[in-house]
């Protein structure tokens, strides 16, 4: 049996005539651009995280650096966040000449942590990007604390969670703004690059509304910087239909870590940790081990996909080497690196799937040890 590491068209053959014909609606009628249902994508996606609003944009990284631009973040500004994440999250910040001040995970729990965000902030630090990576929401309340005390900005980046929550709120709506990826892989995703920036925040609206269509508060008044960062309908009118679509699926999520989890207790596997504050949506499953790139290889020769989120932390990245960081600087993001893999996970993975998995995953543990 083979097992992909994710099935997108799994999720979209249930609602496929429905999405084809909202295409054709569009096709027909001809409003590709700012068409009704990027409003009511809006609305919908507002109401879905329990924000007041929502903003339509064409990929996460443009609703993180729309969200930045919106508070005049800039050169000079340092804004922190957590140095294992995409690189999405670093390139905003430094797409607006503000510069980026990486912090390690302490608890190994993947997510960003206060005792060091106090340590890393200075006179010019303006802001902080939590990342709730892998779907597991970061612990919000200490962070919000910190940053009311220093009055910085909170901007959650939010592109692996869509729906998950903490302490009983949704994510996207518990720092001052969120941006969400919607790219196809993501556990919302559209038929193509998007993104959507959540916010109870009116005073920023009018102009991240603008930002995104040529800086336009009305036909040919550019009172805005005048980029282009549209929604497109199509993508809007997918969502709209996905989105209804998506606790279900982040339920079936967390059946298939149900199984994980069962399988690989007490295995050599370190599977992961999350506290009772938070429902986790899953976007990966993401274990540790020392044999990580043999296990990766082995799992391949069986037919079974995984991947590693990230293989590189940022100080890693040959993009970032100016930033003069040094190896050690991040002693537990820099072990992980080396040990975590991505198990195949998507709301459709059966439970012999999953079985499946950990029987090459224990295969390949009792071949290791027999040869050390
Ligand atoms: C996917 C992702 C992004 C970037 O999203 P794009 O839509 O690809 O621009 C940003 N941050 C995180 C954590 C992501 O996973």
């Amino acid at each position: 049996m083979s097992v992909p590491f994710v099935d997108l068209q799994a999720m979209h053959k249930e609602i496929m005539p429905e999405l084809l014909d909202a295409m054709t609606r569009i096709a027909n009628k001809g409003n590709f651009i700012l068409g009704d249902e990027v409003q009511l994508f809006e609305e919908d996606f507002a109401q879905y995280c329990g924000t007041k609003f929502a903003v339509g944009v064409d990929s996460g990284l443009s609703a993180l650096k729309l969200a930045l631009l919106a508070y005049d973040i800039g050169p000079g500004d340092e804004v922190i966040i957590p140095v294992n994440t995409f690189v999405a999250t670093a390139a905003a910040v430094t797409f607006l000449g503000a510069t980026p001040v990486f912090v390690d995970n302490p608890h190994g729990d993947y997510n960003i942590n206060t005792e060091l965000i106090e340590q890393a902030i200075t006179e010019n630090t303006r802001a902080i990007i939590p990342v709730h990576l892998y779907g597991i929401p970061a612990d919000m309340d200490p962070i919000m604390e910190v940053t009311e005390k220093h009055n910085l900005l909170v901007l959650e980046d939010a592109s692996q969670a869509h729906g998950a929550y903490y302490k009983g709120k949704r994510v996207g709506g518990i720092g001052h703004i969120a941006a969400f990826s919607l790219y196809p892989a993501k556990n919302l995703g559209a038929f193509g690059d998007a993104g959507v920036i959540t916010t109870n925040d009116e005073s920023v609206i009018q102009k991240l509304k603008a930002m995104r269509n040529c800086g336009q508060v009305a036909k040919y008044q550019h009172e805005f910087a005048p980029y282009n960062h549209r929604l497109d309908t199509m993508h809007a009118a997918v969502l709209r239909i996905k989105l209804r679509e998506l606790d279900g699926w982040n339920e079936m999520r967390r059946q298939v870590v149900t199984w994980y989890d069962e399988l690989l207790a007490d295995t050599v596997y370190q599977i992961p940790q999350v506290s009772d504050d938070v429902i986790p949506v899953w976007h990966l499953y993401v274990v540790q081990t020392p044999q990580r790139d043999g296990l990766k290889q082995f799992l391949a020769e069986h037919q079974i996909g995984s991947s590693i989120h990230y293989p590189e932390a940022l100080h890693q990245v040959a993009y970032y080497q100016h930033l003069d960081y040094k190896n050690g600087d991040f002693p537990v993001a820099e072990q992980q690196v080396n040990r975590i893999l991505s198990l195949p996970m998507y709301p459709h993975m059966t439970q012999q799937h999953v079985e499946e998995v950990v029987r090459v995953m224990s295969l390949h543990s009792h071949e290791a040890m027999a040869q050390s």
